[in-house]
């Protein structure tokens, strides 16, 4: 008989972490005399950033952050773009500046992030807020990654030791969150497009801890997967019947139930990504009101 791996459940994790902000902005606000702020950024016409940014700001609306959404034409130059951030970071009822990516092909997002204050940097994707996680001490986290971390911390599984593969080397997910296993203490391998098929499956079948970031469908198969192993998928694919599935063939995994626990898609990493952008947002504001957070990982 096959034992049943554990569904983790992202949806509680997020709102319970939502449930503390809401409380922690309550007892900031009361203090300051004001709510924090977000502004956002959407430049062009993207569709699905549209729907990213309408979950970003009922989250913010449910816990009390007040936010602005500044919306740029597609043919918007680089150098308003940089003006507006500019205006951004300055304003000081602003906590948190948000650019929601992708930005259109003639706009650069490397120049853009550059120009964002690294204590307003709420995705946590300025180089110097990359820069602080390589260093051990890391202030505002991309929030993918930390979302991760956070639910590894709230089921209890210390990645102190473990063998992790990190399928996907991205700025926004697959890099950062290696750098905090191994901050963590996993022993950490990183496949990307060009690693050899043959490798990518080894390392699977090795690793304890398998995050796959990809945007795959369904590419992690089950008759990889190390008896016991954690899964976490990242990934968020839309089949042609409109079903959303992940990077890891989550039913096949399930049925075959040798992992000990695995995300699913949607309701794992995905409502962790918004709570943390929620969470970056209130340490940004934290910081900006008493130069100091209390918010620890
Ligand atoms: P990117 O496109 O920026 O990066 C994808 C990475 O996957 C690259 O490093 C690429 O390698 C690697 N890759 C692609 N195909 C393969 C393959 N066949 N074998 C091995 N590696 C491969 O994507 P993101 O990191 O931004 O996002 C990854 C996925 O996660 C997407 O589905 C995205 O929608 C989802 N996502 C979900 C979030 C959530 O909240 N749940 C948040 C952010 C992203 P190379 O570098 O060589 O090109």
């Amino acid at each position: 008989m096959t034992k049943e791996s554990l569904i983790l459940d992202g949806k509680k994790v997020a709102n319970d972490l939502k449930h503390c902000l809401k409380n922690k902005i309550n007892q900031i606000s009361q203090k300051v005399g004001k709510r924090p702020k977000l502004a956002v950024i959407l430049v062009g016409d993207n569709n699905a950033s549209k729907v990213y940014i309408a979950h970003k700001e009922k989250a913010a609306k449910e816990l009390g952050i007040e936010s602005d959404t500044h919306y740029l034409p597609a043919n918007t130059k680089q150098e308003d773009l940089n003006n507006l951030i500019k205006i951004l970071n300055e304003d000081e009822n602003i906590n948190g500046i948000l650019l929601q990516l992708p930005l259109p092909a003639t706009l650069s997002p490397d120049i853009a992030i550059l120009q964002i204050n690294p204590l307003k940097d709420i995705d946590g994707l300025h180089p110097f807020n990359l820069g602080l996680i390589m260093t051990g001490k890391p202030n505002l986290i991309p929030c993918t990654p930390f979302g991760i971390m956070r639910l590894l911390q709230a089921y209890h599984f210390n990645p102190k030791g473990l063998k992790a593969t990190v399928i996907g080397r991205s700025r926004l997910v697959g890099k950062p969150i290696a750098e905090l296993l191994i901050n963590a203490s996993a022993t950490v391998t990183i496949m990307h497009s060009k690693s050899r098929l043959a490798d990518l499956i080894e390392s699977v079948k090795q690793a304890d801890l398998v995050i796959a970031a990809i945007g795959q469908p369904a590419f992690v198969k089950a008759d990889w997967i190390k008896e016991n192993a954690i899964l976490i998928d990242v990934g968020i694919n839309r089949l042609e019947n409109g079903k959303l599935i992940g990077d890891i063939d989550f039913e096949a995994c399930v049925n075959e139930g040798k992992a000990k626990a695995i995300t699913p898609v949607p309701g794992g990493v995905g409502p962790l990504t918004v709570a943390h952008l929620m969470l970056n947002t209130v340490k940004a504001f934290e910081i900006q009101c008493f130069g100091y957070s209390s918010i620890e990982l």
